[in-house]
């Protein structure tokens, strides 16, 4: 999953209505990228 992709998906992983396989992925990709931590953040 790229950045964009998981940028997409932040908020329905904020209200955790991703699949698990999504949740994973997006989880996996937070870890790697503090942009992407500081906009889910964000939303929750
Ligand atoms: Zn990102």
């Amino acid at each position: 999953m790229t950045h964009d992709d998981v940028a997409a998906l932040l908020g329905a992983y904020a209200l955790d209505s991703t699949s698990e396989e999504e949740r994973e992925e997006i989880e996996a990709h937070l870890a790697t990228c503090p942009p992407c931590r500081a906009e889910a953040a964000a939303y929750s």
